[in-house]
């Protein structure tokens, strides 16, 4: 029993398959998950540097 969760929030995800609107990235090897939502705020933040001010 290890559901992912959410490396950026904590989410747990609802079981181990993660939904389609999960998103999984390698980070240094290793494997990391983000929510839907994360997952969102994480591209948009990666598109625009200008957000991370509102982090
Ligand atoms: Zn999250």
């Amino acid at each position: 029993m290890s559901n992912p969760t959410c490396a950026r929030c904590g989410t747990p995800a609802p079981s181990e398959d993660l939904p389609l609107t999960w998103v999984t990235s390698v980070e240094k090897g290793r494997k990391l998950v983000y929510c839907d939502r994360c997952a969102r705020e994480n591209v948009r933040s990666i598109e625009s540097k200008l957000d991370s001010a509102w982090w």
